[in-house]
């Protein structure tokens, strides 16, 4: 009970109910004090407190049941002094000390002004006092009377409003309540924002609950068992044993995103197909290798005729691979004109180590990403080449074929080599990584080869991790072979022809060549063979014959019209043209050097495409001639007399190298002197200005070149001798070679007397 208050409570312990009706008889006036403790029911002086209120009595309804209900009114704080008596009732002394402290008036206005907003903020948080209770507290100008009210209405705990009601300083009253009341609406604060929170917190579940069972829903009426596409991913992914670690961890991130996903999201099938890549490689797959090097060799054999050298070259590397136990060590390159079978043999090579094999041609990669995939932030980003091989090949070891590594190239993105460069080495290529796998993959288990028609072009850093290993074109007689054992039973089966569908004896064979092919591989006449079972179908089908025979007199109706005759190169002795001998990725070919005189004034020109070292050494020749003139029988004047014109035909083709020296040297003396040069003779050879002839590379295909155009002498440089060795002894038979020393050697040879 606080001053001011007007409250109404029942009555019942006799005491009491003696003590209203004693103060009944007199003035009405009462002592309200508490009891410390509410469940004491007979308390004595020591449980009650020692202030209270002096109460009047406004009201008194007798309740059935010896209950009376007192309608009273606060008066003033009183404190017990001393208990008169305790029978019937309890009859005390009071002191009513009203302490009035003095506090500067704006002091007091601001205590009240903030306790009136504390209590509103406070009943607006609470909606615990009416807005009645919010009325009168607004128009209460009494500070003592204001915290009196405001305690009697929000206090709940009687030692609270105890400890209130002792303090007789209205303002420090106020004081205290300010700290209660401050902390209680902290208190409310905390209590709402919990609550706010946790009610959030249910909406929010229950919302996503219900959008779950909704897509679940739908999805099962689309048919798209979404749930079960989840499943699968998770199982293949604990199924994978051997994956990386990274890309396990990888799958089951991106498995999660793709679950939080709404079924109609445009990412969704990119983590999808994403997924699909990481499990799609084979992180446990890999086949066991045969080292049994017989079966190597029978194989090697079985698929090639000929090429002893390089069968032997790779079963060495065969026998070192299986010595070590691992792939490292140089990648073998396979270095030769088209056709002769450097992927053939690398497939060859696949198949005796039970290894599955995969070509990845290099011709026109010029991007990087090609090798190593897009970033997975580009639309349509895929992994790059050797990560999708490897996939094709389903093995993490197979063979895996560099084609035409001469034909790289790199622009402004990014230089496709040096990516090679670390899917070569093997110091990184246990964790490559793909931009868009973005994991690492191994790829030491994999056995590189790699094939290239030159070696010019072939970045030195790439050549560098590599072992070459020539294949030189065939000789006529090599063809006859390849054709007759693999490349006729080959197309044969292609076109569903039986073996013994078609007779062609070797002579005919032989004639297709010579008349029908210009290369030093078999790639043409494979393709003329082709031609011929493709006609030969077609008879069969048509004619009902079941049995053809191919000879020189029919084989127009098969080949078509003859494209190329050797019996024209009936070779003419003339003056100013020499034959040469050059080699190009594409085998050996004839090079013929023209040369013209006219009056003039000792200009030399030049044409014909010709490259640098070409040019210079048509200029070291002339210098030559010059200072040989009288030695040569050439006027020694003729520098200030005639322009001298050298032209190489053969169409528009760039021609470089120093190898055609002595011949051109030869076509300008034979210009000079009118001594025509021997039609027979063909030649090759760098020359010094001093006229020594030196050594020149690819002899082999040069001879070839000069035997498939019917030459019979072939002038080579002394210190290329231990080369003709290697020369195919057929047709070192048919061609004469003679080592040249000096320029003088050729001359003598080449020139006939005029
Ligand atoms: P490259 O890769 O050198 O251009 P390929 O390997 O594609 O040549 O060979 C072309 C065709 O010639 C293939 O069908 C191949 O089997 C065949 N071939 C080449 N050389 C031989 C050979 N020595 N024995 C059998 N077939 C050969």
């Amino acid at each position: 009970m606080f001053p001011h208050m007007v409250l109404n409570f029942d009555i019942g312990r006799e005491k009491s109910l003696a003590a209203l009706d004693t103060a009944m008889e007199d003035d009405q006036i009462l002592m309200l004090a508490a009891q410390r403790n509410a469940d004491t029911d007979e308390p004595n002086a020591e449980d009650i407190y020692d202030v209270g209120t002096v109460a009047h009595i406004k009201q008194l309804i007798r309740l059935p049941g010896d209950t009376v209900r007192v309608i009273v009114e606060g008066l003033y704080r009183g404190r017990i002094m001393e208990y008169v008596r305790m029978e019937p009732y309890n009859e005390v002394v009071v002191t009513t000390d009203n302490v009035a402290t003095f506090y500067g008036q704006s002091e007091t206005d601001a205590l009240m002004r903030g306790l009136q907003d504390l209590f509103e903020e406070y009943a607006a948080i609470s909606g615990k006092a009416s807005p009645e209770t919010l009325i009168t507290a607004a128009a209460i100008k009494d500070p003592g009377e204001l915290a009196d009210i405001i305690s009697a209405n929000i206090l709940k705990k009687p030692e609270e409003k105890q400890e209130i009601l002792e303090l007789y300083d209205a303002l420090e009253r106020m004081e205290r309540l300010h700290v209660i009341l401050t902390r209680e609406l902290e208190i409310q604060h905390i209590e709402k924002r919990i609550s706010m929170r946790v009610k959030q917190q249910v909406d929010h579940n229950q919302k996503e609950y219900y959008l779950h069972e909704q897509i679940k829903a739908i999805q099962s009426e689309l048919g798209q068992d979404d749930a079960s596409e989840h499943e699968q991913f998770s199982r293949r992914i604990d199924e994978m044993k051997n994956m990386h670690e990274e890309a396990r961890d990888k799958a089951k991130k991106e498995l999660a995103r793709m679950e939080k996903m709404p079924p109609g999201s445009a990412e969704l099938p990119v983590i999808r197909t994403y997924i699909d890549w990481l499990l799609d490689l084979p992180w446990d797959n890999e086949s066991t290798d045969n080292m049994d090097l017989v079966n190597a060799e029978n194989i090697l054999n079985e698929d090639h005729y000929g090429l002893d050298k390089v069968k032997e070259r790779v079963i060495e590397y065969l026998a070192v691979r299986r010595l070590t136990e691992h792939m490292r060590g140089p990648i073998l390159c396979f270095v030769g004109p088209p056709g002769v079978g450097k992927t053939s043999i690398a497939r060859s090579i696949a198949r005796a180590l039970g290894r599955k094999f995969v070509r990845m041609s290099l011709g026109g990669v010029r991007d990087e990403a090609e090798i190593r995939g897009h970033r997975r932030t580009y639309i349509g980003a895929i992994p790059g080449r050797i990560i999708s091989n490897i996939k094709t090949a389903g093995t993490k070891n197979p063979v895996f074929l560099f084609d035409e590594v001469d034909k790289i190239g790199n622009d402004y993105r990014g230089d496709p080599a040096s990516a090679l460069l670390e899917v070569l080495d093997p110091e990184q290529n246990n964790s490559f990584r793909d931009h868009y796998m973005e994991v690492p993959f191994d790829l030491s288990h994999v056995m590189f080869l790699a094939t290239a028609n030159t070696l010019d072009t072939v970045p030195p850093a790439l050549l560098d991790r590599m072992e070459v290993i020539y294949l030189g074109g065939y000789t006529d007689d090599e063809k006859v072979n390849i054709a007759r054992r693999h490349l006729l039973h080959k197309q044969m089966k292609e076109h569903g022809l039986k073996d013994d569908a078609i007779t062609i004896t070797d002579d005919t064979l032989r004639y297709v060549i010579e008349h029908y092919t210009r290369e030093a591989g078999v790639r043409s006449l494979e393709r003329e063979i082709a031609n011929m079972c493709r006609k030969s179908a077609r008879q069969i089908a048509e004619h009902g014959k079941t049995r053809l025979r191919v000879t020189k007199a029919n084989a127009e109706k098969y080949f078509g019209y003859v494209k190329y005759k050797r019996e024209d190169n009936d070779r003419q002795d003339e003056v100013g043209v020499a034959t040469g001998l050059a080699w190009t990725a594409f085998g050996g070919e004839m090079l013929a050097v023209e040369v013209n005189t006219m009056p003039g004034t000792g200009k030399l020109e030049l044409t014909g495409q010709l490259g640098d070292v070409m040019k210079e050494s048509a200029r070291a020749a002339l210098s030559y001639v010059r200072s040989h003139a009288i030695l040569l029988g050439v006027d020694p004047d003729f520098h200030n007399k005639l322009d001298i014109h050298v032209h190489v035909p053969a169409g528009a083709i760039p021609k470089d190298g120093p190898s055609a020296g002595i011949t051109m040297a030869t076509a300008i003396t034979s210009a000079l002197t009118g001594r025509p040069v021997s039609g027979d003779v063909a030649m090759t050879g760098e020359i010094t200005l001093r006229g020594r002839v030196l050594p020149i590379g690819g002899l082999k295909e040069k001879s070839m070149a000069a035997y498939r155009e019917g030459v019979t002498t072939v002038l080579v440089p002394f210190g290329n001798q231990p080369d003709i060795k290697e020369i195919p002894d057929n047709i070192r038979r048919k061609l004469k070679f003679i080592p040249v020393k000096t320029l003088d050697d050729v001359l003598k040879i080449a020139l006939l007397q005029g």
